[in-house]
């Protein structure tokens, strides 16, 4: 099956009105690149200025709450960010799983708040250091896509993104063929929650992805995209991400 790649940024809590210049450089990448889809997740404030700046250019959230209104202080509903002119977010971030003790129950119900609000999702799962190193991450981690897909879970709104917990942010990777096996594991997974459409669903790596290592990444088994953090806060760290993406 062949899959569309997807490379999506996810600027966390960094940016501000002046950085959305970055944008710019992006959108010229991402229209310059038909086969490929490019998104970035900009913070909640961010939103709606990087919508209104390049509308022709993915703009999503990176986290919204379960329910649709209510006596959430703090809280952004999914309804809200796609008001904002969000068109995707990000669920289950290993920064909100950890930081928020989110749990894989509050993460598919906030992927099934996003579908009802018209938003595609990037569902998050990826393993702890110490659970590599007990032999237990294709259990933790197939363990967090069979508890938290949500239900109705279908390749035309979600996207599952493989992000080591030990390699955001470190400047270290897995192996690309360690990447490829747990990719492999994922979709397996997949399969047995969803079926035949597991198999249009795309599996995005995330992890410490730059220029360098983009390409031998994307290349390997079952990984249909990238998810980028410290890479994707400039258009001359992202673009060739994009490029290599455009160019398998
Ligand atoms: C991320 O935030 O999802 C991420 C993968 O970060 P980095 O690329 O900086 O490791």
């Amino acid at each position: 099956m062949m899959r569309r790649k997807l490379v999506a940024g996810n600027w966390k809590m960094n940016g501000s009105c002046a950085a959305l210049a970055e944008l710019d450089g992006i959108a010229v990448a991402a229209a310059a690149a038909p086969g490929v889809d490019v998104a970035v997740a900009v913070p909640f404030t961010l939103i709606a200025p990087a919508a209104e700046r390049v509308p022709a250019l993915v703009i999503g959230a990176q986290d919204v709450h379960p329910a649709a209104g209510g006596a959430h202080t703090g809280c952004v509903s999914a309804a809200m960010v796609a008001e904002a002119g969000a068109r995707f977010t990000l669920v289950g971030h290993s920064e909100r799983r950890c930081d928020q003790a989110e749990s894989d129950g509050d993460v598919k119900a906030k992927a099934e708040a996003a579908y009802r609000a018209g938003l595609t999702v990037i569902l998050c799962v990826g393993e702890q250091l110490a659970e590599r190193d007990a032999g237990r991450a294709e259990a933790v981690v197939t363990g967090q896509v069979a508890a938290s897909l949500p239900d109705g879970a279908a390749a035309a709104w979600l996207s599952i993104a493989y992000e080591p917990v030990w390699a955001i942010g470190t400047g270290r990777t897995p192996t690309v063929a360690d990447v490829a096996q747990m990719h492999g594991a994922i979709r397996r997974q997949l399969a047995a929650s969803i079926g035949e459409e597991a198999d249009a669903v795309r599996i995005l790596y995330g992890g410490s992805v730059t220029a360098d290592n983009a390409a031998g990444l994307l290349r390997a088994g079952d990984v249909d995209g990238a998810l980028v953090g410290g890479a994707s806060l400039t258009a001359a760290k992202f673009v060739p991400i994009v490029e290599a993406a455009a160019a398998l």
